[in-house]
């Protein structure tokens, strides 16, 4: 039986492993070749603020591997489901505090469209292709509801003061992604205290909505009008776009507990399941300048910020160069993002624009160690060392279409002929003042980057002139 084992090979959160990836539906002799699909998932924003740089790298990373995915299965092999959750009791504040004079569901329409709009400039500006499809939570509330009545039906949640909690010692295996104890749990999931909860760790599907709160007819016979708790979202979204087991999800490590240790619970007690998706993926913490990133700490960076503003390193960023950047972190690691990792990442790019052939590419050529580094678990310091040696080694094809699988094209990051234009004139400025070291020191630099500076005289004027050659 053809298992759909391409060569990828991707670590599990669940297992603690580095695996062989054999998608679901290659796993079915019943599905026909042309109808298999490889199903991945990725929580989404929030959408009620500007998206930082933390929450820019799980949509990277996974971009890479949706590309990867299309490439080895086609572009109808995948169906990628990365969601927007539009019901947030943090959209609900920042709807009244920024329109004080609209009702709250027009203010609320408000801050979700404004965000989601800015979040989809943002990230098209670091090279994400939009994902197949882009559920919003208050389009699946039904499927929220239906969901959250086979739990109770199936003695997994229960009614208490109004809401619906999910009650954890129904599922004997409950914590099993996240490995934690008891205790931990509790800790962890800042549990309140609440009269109404059976245990500690139980966990809210449903609440209800007060004093003009958004709110929908509710389930489990309650009366009272209320809204979904966050979890319960993306277990209901995935089951409508995926079905109720599919192939990959991914997230931040972040989210690893309690938020998909709770999805799980929901999905796999609601359809009876030993699982939800096969693989669990988890990109790892961004920090800024070595520090946690806080408002408090001011060094809280938006992607917006980065594009369009001088705040961080003093220039705007093109969003190639912050795509680079995140990338070269392998996803599984935590990344400090750091003015330096963005100049040494634009320097590169600018080098490699320098040494690139014009015009499109097929991705048929691509360096083939860039894809076999890609297989293994999206092994990106392996792949950069093979597109520097592809670079370096003339094959400037190979190189940038192996680029390119990784959603970077350094053609579009940097304008070559100005920034060589300006070093020039920055080293004869070196050179009038005698300063001969740095001025030398910017001919190396350019001729590493292979760019050979001429000297001569403008015989006109009989002034010193440089012009340049990209070194063959
Ligand atoms: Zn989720």
């Amino acid at each position: 039986m053809d298992e759909g084992y391409r060569g990828l090979r991707l670590t599990n959160t669940m297992t603690r492993q580095k695996e062989a990836f054999r998608p679901l539906d290659w796993q079915d002799g019943a599905i026909a070749d042309a109808d298999r699909r490889v199903r991945m998932y990725v929580c989404g924003p929030t959408v009620y603020d500007y998206a930082h740089i933390g929450n820019a790298r799980p949509i990277v990373v996974f971009d890479v591997l949706f590309r990867l995915l299309r490439h080895i299965y086609g572009a109808d092999g995948v169906v990628y489901a990365r969601n927007i959750t539009d019901v947030d009791d943090k959209i609900n504040e920042r709807a009244a505090r920024d329109f004080p004079e609209l009702a709250l569901n027009e203010a609320i329409a408000r801050v979700t469209a404004g965000t989601a709009e800015q979040f989809h400039r943002d990230i098209a500006a670091l090279g994400a292709l939009p994902p197949t499809v882009e559920p919003r939570a208050t389009e699946h509330i039904d499927a929220m509801r239906a969901m959250i009545d086979r739990l109770v039906a199936r003695g997994n949640a229960y009614v208490a003061d109004d809401h619906v909690l999910f009650h954890t010692p129904s599922m004997p295996d409950y914590g099993r992604l996240s490995r934690r104890s008891l205790d931990d749990m509790i800790a962890g999931a800042r549990v309140e205290v609440a009269s109404y909860k059976k245990d500690p760790t139980d966990f809210v599907l449903w609440k209800p909505s007060r004093d003009g709160q958004p709110g929908w007819p509710s389930p489990a016979g309650i009366g009272a009008l209320g809204r979904p708790g966050w979890h319960i979202e993306c277990s209901a979204m995935s089951e409508v776009h995926l079905g109720p087991v599919f192939d990959i999800h991914g997230g931040g490590l972040d989210l690893i507990f309690p938020h998909h240790e709770n999805e799980i619970a929901q999905s796999r007690c609601a359809h009876g399941t030993e699982a939800m998706a096969q693989v669990w993926m988890h990109n790892g913490f961004v920090q800024v300048e070595g520090r946690k990133m806080a408002k408090s700490e001011g060094n809280f960076v938006t992607i917006h910020d980065l594009l369009e503003s001088e705040v961080f390193g003093g220039r705007k960023w093109p969003g190639e160069v912050l795509r680079l950047a995140l990338l070269k972190t392998h996803y599984r690691e935590p990344i400090d993002f750091t003015v330096a990792k963005l100049e040494e990442a634009a320097r590169e790019l600018d080098r490699w624009a320098r040494l690139s052939p014009s015009g499109s590419l097929d991705p048929a050529q691509a360096d083939t160690a860039v894809l076999e580094a890609l297989t293994d678990d999206l092994a990106v310091s392996e792949a950069f060392a093979a597109i520097h040696r592809a670079y370096d080694e003339g094959r400037a094809e190979a190189a940038l279409a192996a680029l390119q699988l990784l959603g970077l094209d350094p053609r579009r990051a940097a304008d070559v002929g100005d920034d060589v234009h300006r070093r020039i004139a920055a080293r004869l400025d070196l050179i009038k003042a005698k300063n001969w070291a740095d001025a030398d020191r910017i001919r190396d630099e350019l001729a590493e980057e292979g760019i050979l500076l001429k000297d001569g005289k403008d015989p006109a004027t009989g002034e010193r002139i440089t012009t340049w050659e990209l070194k063959r």
